[in-house]
């Protein structure tokens, strides 16, 4: 009897004690949604793009969360993919451009630069995939414990016919609308979402699984919100906490008009690509606030985080409105830079009981932290995992009790042709070390060095007139690039790798 009291009582306090619920998790990713692509300031005064695009979620967010001014991402879309799934830098990881078709690279035919034989295949959960970083996806771990996972929107996680190509073979227990492909070939559902006229996958581009939205006048943004709260509701049903892996398609090309914001942007003096532009953004906001306005109807506010990131900076340099390479302001550049503009983020994270309400950090941090965040605010530790963590967890910062940004460097690797030129686009290492950053160009065997407090439109190069400063990142980007075997691509005209930083000869 005593017995039967002594585990009665021990039950009770098991039930009573304030142990810590797994929170429900939503990561909120756009594509290609630059640093100042809305209403929220991200810098330290409000800019004409702040008044220009209307983004009233994403300013309920800022106000019931912290605001991130200095959160990194890759410059394309892959790289950056691949660190948030598994949280390996870019360097490491060997997925430096994007990916699509199996065994094949989308790199650019250069008359200097021949770009290294990269992880075309992008990731992979088992090791017997060619060219691919093995490694255990987020999502998987989740669901080992206990979450519900659910993957939404564009995945391009991997190349065609691997694993990872379908989001349910990178851990997510449902997937919608998620393949290989990194666009829709188009938001319209009219149009199919870029569909055959009969409805038949167009190979690659074809948004796969929306076929009962086919004919509708319905934008894609909206059908994938509502397809997410009815997975929501479905994990409900299995009475675990659910990881929502939001992951728009948008604001990437096509830059198509989302008819429900697109005439008020006209109304605006806007020329027609930009005002389709900001009608996407606009849209993007509409479905973040639907998922908040779901939360707080369903009692579920309150044990939700939700961060929300952007992959790559706003694309500038060709299919924008208006002058090339100004549309990320005052930053320098866009998408597929190593400039500011192709980097630097808007990043909200709103936690309950954990984040102080509009409160702000400005130390800054990169896209790989996001695995041990995650994996921190789910209550894992030391979980079982084949790949090294690059990343590290910015809970410390979202608690306001530490940092990760004290003595920390930043470091980013693109051996790669893009494509389109322009301001910090080409292939090159960077490397951000406190208010300093040195991108070394290894078409030209140059160097920029910025002082990117005083300096975040990077307009002044300083390699000349501070060659200290030069050297020291070289060669703390030297043993980095190193340390982590970083490949580095074949320099035509001698037919040798491309030196590292520290090997090149200053002509002075
Ligand atoms: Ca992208």
């Amino acid at each position: 009897m005593k017995k039967l009291v002594l585990i009665a009582a021990l039950l009770f306090l098991a039930c009573d004690s304030p142990t810590l619920q797994s929170p429900n998790i939503i990561l909120f990713l756009v594509d290609d949604m630059g640093w100042q692509d809305t209403s929220v300031p991200f810098w330290t005064e409000k800019t004409e793009f702040n008044r220009r695009y209307h983004t009233p979620n994403m300013e309920r967010l800022a106000a019931e969360g912290m605001k991130f001014t200095q959160a990194y991402a890759y410059s394309v879309c892959s790289p950056t993919r691949i660190s948030l799934m598994t949280g390996i830098s870019a360097a490491r990881h060997r997925v430096t451009n994007w990916t699509l078709r199996k065994n094949q690279t989308v790199d650019r035919p250069d008359d200097i630069i021949q770009p290294p034989d990269w992880n075309v295949n992008g990731l992979s959960p088992t090791a017997n995939i060619e060219k691919s970083i093995h490694a255990t996806p987020l999502p998987a771990i989740l669901r080992e414990h206990g979450y519900f996972t659910i993957h939404v929107g564009k995945a391009h996680l991997a190349a065609m016919e691997t694993p990872c190509a379908d989001p349910l073979g990178c851990g997510f227990d449902v997937n919608i609308a998620g393949h290989a492909a990194g666009a829709p070939g188009s938001y319209h559902g009219e149009r199919n979402f870029g569909n055959h006229p009969d409805g038949s996958w167009r190979d690659p581009w074809g948004v796969p699984g929306m076929a009962k939205y086919h004919g509708q006048e319905i934008n894609l943004t909206e059908v994938l919100t509502r397809e997410a709260l009815t997975a929501i509701d479905t994990s409900r049903a299995s009475g675990k906490p659910f990881f929502l892996y939001m992951s728009h398609y948008t604001v990437h090309t096509p830059i198509e008009a989302d008819r429900r914001y697109f005439q008020k942007y006209l109304d605006a003096g806007l020329d027609t690509i930009e005002a389709r532009y900001a009608s996407m953004v606009e849209g993007m906001d509409k479905s973040l606030g639907d998922l908040m306005d779901y939360l707080d109807a369903n009692d579920l506010a309150d044990n939700t985080a939700i961060l929300f990131m952007s992959d790559n900076g706003g694309l500038s340099v060709h299919g924008r409105g208006g002058e090339a390479n100004t549309h990320n302001r005052p930053l320098s550049s866009g998408k597929g830079s190593a400039h500011e503009g192709g980097i630097r983020e808007p990043m909200l994270v709103k936690w309950p009981g954990v984040v102080k309400a509009a409160s702000v950090c400005d130390d800054y941090l990169i896209v790989d932290d996001f695995f041990p965040s995650i994996l921190e605010m789910a209550g894992i530790e030391d979980p079982q995992i084949v790949q090294s963590v690059d990343g590290e967890s910015f809970i410390p910062m979202l608690r306001q009790s530490g940092s990760t940004a004290t003595d920390r460097a930043l470091y980013w690797h693109m051996p790669n042709i893009w494509g389109p030129r322009g301001p910090g686009i080409g292939p090159s290492s960077t490397v951000r070390y406190q208010n300093w950053k040195l991108i070394y160009y290894h078409r030209e065997q140059m160097f920029e060095l910025f002082d990117i407090e005083a300096d975040i439109g990077e307009q002044a190069n300083l390699a000349d007139i501070n060659p200290e400063k030069q050297r020291e990142l070289a060669t703390m980007l030297s043993a980095y690039l190193r340390s982590v075997d970083a490949q580095m691509p074949i320099d035509k005209r001698t037919g040798q790798q491309v030196p590292w930083p520290d090997e090149v000869r200053n002509e002075d």
